[in-house]
């Protein structure tokens, strides 16, 4: 591939970066960087910018001017479809957010009345932005479940029991008229924090996502490892206790009847009523409440061991955690990263490091963004 499109490839992959980052990346000279971003920029298709403009979250440690696709070029839309909410989020192909919305919805809300409210979400923010469709390269879609990569179904293990069977990718298209690609939420965030936010520049980034449901995404060299039919990285059904509760896959003893929110809170319950959610656990473990700090440590030291296990296995530099959980903070943390130094070998957690991800709740619509300006071959929108 000529330099000039392994440049516009990289930088529509990991956003902005400098002159210096692509001699690094590419392992080519000063020389041949300079001639071929001259040429980009000559053409309109890149264009410099300063570091305040180009992304909302920080990246420290990038001296020099930031290099984008110019902005105008083409747009992609990213939709999370959550087990209360739907959010959709546009970005250009500068991964500068131009503009989201989020609906709540019902617990156990129908599928297509999800799709639908995304549909008309999506048409609603591309009006406001004053976004041409003929521009949107293509709308990433994040799901509550595995997606089988072959016939782009959500698995039975899924959450949202109206998802299962669907294909999203292929109902989300006729309703958007635009070509549309979905993945799991796990994989979604981790394609974010590695694009965005705590896995900037990591060889080898595992995510970890604790929520209502636990699972994980990991990105290796940049790219999403997804395994041989896209359902890799089920971290919350390790087992963890073969004599533990039956799970919801129907496996027993899964770390995800340990830790998932569901199983904190059935601890906690008893306490402090039915109606106690994952944000109240935390602000009262926050507050000094010993029974919800317990709890929540107790979770991150299972998670902690599972942790364990995959870091032997992937040896990565950076673990990441995000869902609802990571507001627990150090809380979660401390035991966390007690047990996977206790259970992983010593090279192995010294190279790990473990931080919370910085894109919060927007995690998995960013990532559904990053899924698009990763996927597609096309540059630019359509002439
Ligand atoms: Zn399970």
């Amino acid at each position: 591939m000529p330099t000039h499109e392994r440049i516009v490839e990289l930088l529509r992959k990991r956003g902005a970066l400098t002159r210096a980052d692509l001699v690094r990346l590419l392992g080519v000279s000063r020389a041949t960087v300079s001639t071929a971003v001259g040429a980009l920029q000559r053409g309109g298709l890149v264009v410099e910018t300063s570091p305040a403009t180009s992304t909302w979250l920080p990246q420290p440690g990038r001296p020099g001017a930031l290099l984008t696709l110019n902005p105008s070029a083409g747009a992609a839309v990213g939709i999370d479809f959550g087990h209360t909410h739907v959010r959709v989020v546009i970005a250009d192909l500068a991964h500068t957010v131009l503009a989201e919305a989020h609906e709540p919805l019902a617990r156990d809300h129908d599928a297509r009345q999800a799709m639908a409210t995304a549909a008309e979400l999506t048409e609603c923010l591309l009006a406001d932005t004053d976004v041409d469709r003929a521009k949107v390269i293509g709308v990433g879609a994040g799901l509550p479940g595995p997606v089988d990569a072959h016939t782009g179904t959500i698995g039975s293990s899924s959450i949202a029991p109206s998802w299962v069977g669907l294909r999203p990718a292929d109902d989300l298209a006729t309703l958007l008229d635009l070509p549309v690609m979905v993945d799991n939420v796990a994989n979604l965030g981790a394609l974010a924090e590695f694009v965005w936010g705590a896995g900037q520049g990591a060889k080898v980034c595992a995510y970890l996502k604790l929520g209502t449901g636990v699972g994980a995404g990991i990105v290796i060299d940049g790219r999403l490892y997804r395994g041989a039919g896209g359902t890799a990285a089920e971290f919350g059904h390790v087992t963890v206790d073969p004599a533990g509760e039956i799970c919801r896959c129907g496996n027993r003893g899964c770390l995800e009847t340990f830790v998932g929110v569901p199983a904190l809170l059935g601890q906690l319950q008893g306490q402090y009523g039915p109606n106690l959610t994952a944000a109240r656990m935390i602000r009262l473990a926050t507050d000094g409440d010993r029974r919800s700090a317990r709890a929540l440590a107790d979770a991150g030291h299972r998670v902690g061991a599972a942790a364990a296990v995959l870091c032997n296995l992937l040896n990565p530099d950076r673990v990441i955690i995000g869902g609802e959980l990571a507001a627990a903070g150090e809380i979660m943390l401390g035991p966390l990263r007690a047990a996977l130094e206790r259970d992983s070998l010593p090279f192995v957690h010294a190279q790990a490091a473990v931080l919370l991800g910085k894109a919060g709740d927007r995690a998995e619509a960013l990532g559904a963004i990053a899924l698009v300006l990763h996927s597609t071959n096309r540059h630019v929108a359509r002439p």
